[in-house]
């Protein structure tokens, strides 16, 4: 009995990272865009960067759950749909003044059900 609650313990503990590192990635990908903008700001308005594509990273992000209504054996049932965006962060590496800039952007909006 007790080592049940402490393997349930040890894979709660598990879960609780995993679950927030979407939403954590993608709040330094906003942190890093707001501060590379100020940065770039205070170089020149105008100035000539060398962008070079270091990485480009998907991430599933769980965005919403809604329901639909079918109709099976003229009965109206309805099911739950999980909505998933899948989300591509691009990171840029600046060669002529060492610092990166990093894109955000919603590639796909999936279904995990077959709806109309
Ligand atoms: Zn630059
Ligand atoms: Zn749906």
């Amino acid at each position: 009995m007790k080592i049940q609650l402490v393997l349930f313990l040890f894979f709660l503990f598990l879960m609780i990272p995993i679950g927030n590192t979407p939403a954590l990635s993608m709040e330094i990908a906003k942190q890093n865009q707001v501060k590379d903008i100020a940065f770039e700001e205070k170089i020149s308005p105008n100035v000539n960067h060398q962008w070079k594509k270091t990485s480009s990273e998907f991430e599933m992000i769980h965005a919403d759950t809604h329901e639909y209504t079918v109709w099976h054996n003229f009965i109206k049932k309805t099911r739950k749909c999980d909505i998933t965006h899948r989300m591509k962060t691009d990171v840029w590496y600046c060669d002529l003044h060492k610092h990166t800039r990093s894109e955000v952007s919603l590639e796909e909006t999936i279904h995990s059900n077959r709806h109309s």
